[in-house]
């Protein structure tokens, strides 16, 4: 029984549901949500207040381009999002195509960015704006 609670305190924290915080499943995104993780500085996932560093999970293209579509999270609940939703259903993590490999970060700071009218694609974005580094993906 002690062992439970023990394990605990590497598992994420409270708030964490059958979806990510900001996600609605298969339909992607939660706009409301992605905005109210960007402006409380809330985690994607378990929607609690954020420390430093925050951890964005994305794929390369995302990395390579500087600009996430899942809000910023904790470090480990980046973890549990990989493990559970981010590999068999990337939907729900905000892809609208398979991932062929996903790429976690470390910053302290991001920038929300909202879309101009001009793009195409209208979602807004994170931007990781200093000390980035990339993390090694759990097993
Ligand atoms: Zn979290």
């Amino acid at each position: 029984m002690e062992l439970e609670g023990e394990r605990m305190i590497d598992q994420p924290r409270v708030g964490i549901g059958a979806i990510p915080f900001a996600s609605r499943g298969d339909l992607g995104l939660d706009k409301m949500r992605v905005v109210q993780c960007a402006l409380s500085r809330i985690c994607g996932v378990c929607a609690q207040t954020l420390d430093r560093p925050v951890v964005f999970l994305g794929s390369e293209q995302e990395a390579a381009r500087n600009a996430f579509w899942f809000p910023p999270t904790h470090r480990s609940c980046a973890e549990h999002a990989l493990r559970t939703w981010a590999r068999d259903w990337p939907a729900s993590m905000g892809q609208r195509e398979p991932v062929a490999r996903w790429v976690m970060v470390a910053t302290s700071g991001f920038e929300f960015v909202r879309p101009t009218r001009e793009l195409v694609d209208r979602r807004p974005t994170f931007a990781p704006n200093s000390l980035v580094e990339e993390l090694p993906l759990p097993a």
